[in-house]
């Protein structure tokens, strides 16, 4: 690629400007590696040359370790350019379903970089920190609220990592309780694969509970999962179910589904992740939630992505309280300290150092504090009102697999579309190509070609229009026969269509010179 490549010598570019097809271009600067912009000749800094001195390292002495020599003004451009390159919620429009990319209110940084709160360490004493406990404390006292799940442990770094927690806490309970013969954890088919993930690496079976034709998971699908091998159920340890779930919709039979399972003696972890579209409205607790996680970098705007790691407390109910991981907040008096080992006998233990991402408790907490119990409310309502105007707007032109209402995502497939021979995956690269992030595509896996659009509450009516008249354009597009532009976005992009199997089946990890 050397001669599109970005290169500081101005000849160089000029001798090449027939080939110079896509690189910098408009301002739009093709990056390539420092490895590939140092020169031997022109090095980054003017030291003397070492005289006189003996190499201490023997045989191990190179002569050239290759680091890049460039000089300071082309590392601030590489680096400035290639913090450009990334597209984030702070750029554009990011319908990402099911990852709730909202925006991260700058309210919550200027908290976390309290001084405070920024500057200390996780060994300090607890006497010197009663500060940052209190906030731990309260971010504890939030979410049991919120999710009327008493007990809440903050410690998972990820919503799958709570899952993780979630599901060893039910293992201990069964461990403890004697029921070894409990050794199947039920999921249904619309599930994140993050849930069969955990239940496996729990040393549990999974089974797959069919919602193939609702969206939902209904009682008689749910009743054959259960009832498989056991006419009592007995084999079953819990189920792992998502509300609203992965296809955007509410499971409106979970109450009696949770009956069915507590009476097999199964305990119901609820996957959180879409908590964004309840909070404020209902209480995970009422419909008999014994363990959930929730992503506090989703549901409680703190970033992530590439802006920030993740962060799954889970909220658990009296029936799991005891086997939950420890350390948890605890205040005695006024004063607050984390929960020592081995101090409650049957918790499953530790996940990891320390006690979670602290940075994004307070982010939030502040969150919360924020938007108070009215504006949490409205949270909810917003995300929901957004899907549905999305789902409204787009549904003579998009098939939508499920009828009635959405919740805070609403799913569309390439039904309509695949009869021009344009695809999810057409449409998905043409939104690039208009300056938007894509959808999810195909996930859930219970619809082919699916396309899963979460708004978030966070964006105007101009931008969902705007998302909205961009995807219009494309189905008429498609129905006007005329597809080759459609198959070969984007244009616009240093890179076009890549050749997705290939780079996942041969990766090139390693750079090599001249390669
Ligand atoms: C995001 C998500 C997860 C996993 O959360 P991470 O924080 O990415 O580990 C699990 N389940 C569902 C439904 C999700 O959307």
């Amino acid at each position: 690629m050397s001669n599109l490549a970005y290169n500081d010598n101005m000849d160089h570019m000029m001798s090449d400007a027939e080939n110079f097809e896509d690189g910098n271009r408009g301002l739009h600067y093709e990056e390539n590696l420092l490895w590939e912009k140092g020169h031997s000749d022109t090095p980054g800094v003017d030291l003397p040359s070492l005289k006189g001195t003996k190499s201490r390292t023997g045989q191990s002495e190179r002569k050239n370790v290759g680091l890049p020599q460039v000089s300071e003004p082309q590392v601030m451009r590489h680096f400035v350019r290639l913090s450009t390159k990334n597209y984030s919620i702070d750029s554009g429009f990011f319908p990402l379903g099911s990852c709730t990319m909202k925006h991260n209110p700058r309210l919550n940084e200027k908290m976390a970089r309290l001084k405070g709160f920024a500057s200390i360490h996780p060994m300090q004493p607890t006497q010197t920190v009663q500060g940052a406990l209190k906030v731990m404390y309260d971010l504890q006292n939030w979410l049991a609220e919120l999710t009327g799940l008493p007990a809440v442990c903050l410690t998972p770094a990820a919503g799958a990592h709570g899952e993780l927690a979630g599901i060893m806490t039910i293992r201990k309970a069964h461990e403890v309780q004697g029921n070894t013969h409990k050794d199947v954890i039920l999921v249904p088919d619309s599930a994140h694969g993050t849930n069969p993930a955990t239940a496996v690496m729990c040393g549990f079976k999974t089974r797959t509970i069919s919602t193939k034709e609702t969206g939902r998971v209904s009682v008689e699908a749910f009743k054959e999962a259960l009832y498989k091998q056991d006419p009592e159920g007995k084999d079953v340890a819990g189920m792992m179910v998502t509300n609203p779930n992965t296809c955007g919709l509410f499971e409106r039979d979970i109450q009696e589904i949770t009956d069915l399972l507590h009476d097999a003696g199964g305990y119901f972890y609820c996957d959180g992740a879409n908590f964004n579209a309840l909070v404020g409205k209902i209480r995970p607790g009422d419909f008999g939630v014994d363990v959930m996680h929730i992503n506090l970098h989703k549901t409680f705007s703190t970033p992530h992505g590439g802006g920030g790691p993740g962060s799954g407390p889970i909220c658990v109910a009296p029936s799991l309280q005891d086997y939950m991981p420890s350390p948890v907040v605890l205040k005695e008096g006024t004063a607050y300290r984390l929960e020592e080992e081995g101090e409650r006998e049957t918790s499953c233990g530790r996940l990891r150092g320390f006690q979670g991402q602290f940075g994004m408790h307070v982010r939030a907490l502040s969150y919360m504090m924020s938007h108070g119990a009215d504006g949490l409310k409205q949270v909810s309502e917003d995300a929901v009102l957004n899907a549905n105007y999305i789902l409204s707007q787009l549904k003579d032109d998009y098939h939508a697999p499920f009828e009635g209402p959405c919740m805070h995502e609403c799913l569309f497939t390439d039904k309509y579309q695949k009869e021009y021979d344009v695809t999810t995956l057409d449409i998905a690269k043409t939104l690039i190509e208009y300056g938007m992030h894509p959808m999810t595509v195909y996930f859930p896996l219970v619809v082919s070609g699916a396309m899963l659009v979460e708004p978030t509450e966070t964006e105007s009516k101009d931008a969902l229009d705007r998302f909205i008249s961009v995807m219009k354009m494309i189905a008429k597009k498609a129905r006007s026969g005329d597809v080759t532009e459609l198959h070969n976005y984007p244009k616009s992009t240093p890179r076009h269509r890549l050749d997705e199997v290939k780079a996942a089946r041969e990766p090139k990890l390693r750079w090599k010179k001249g390669a």
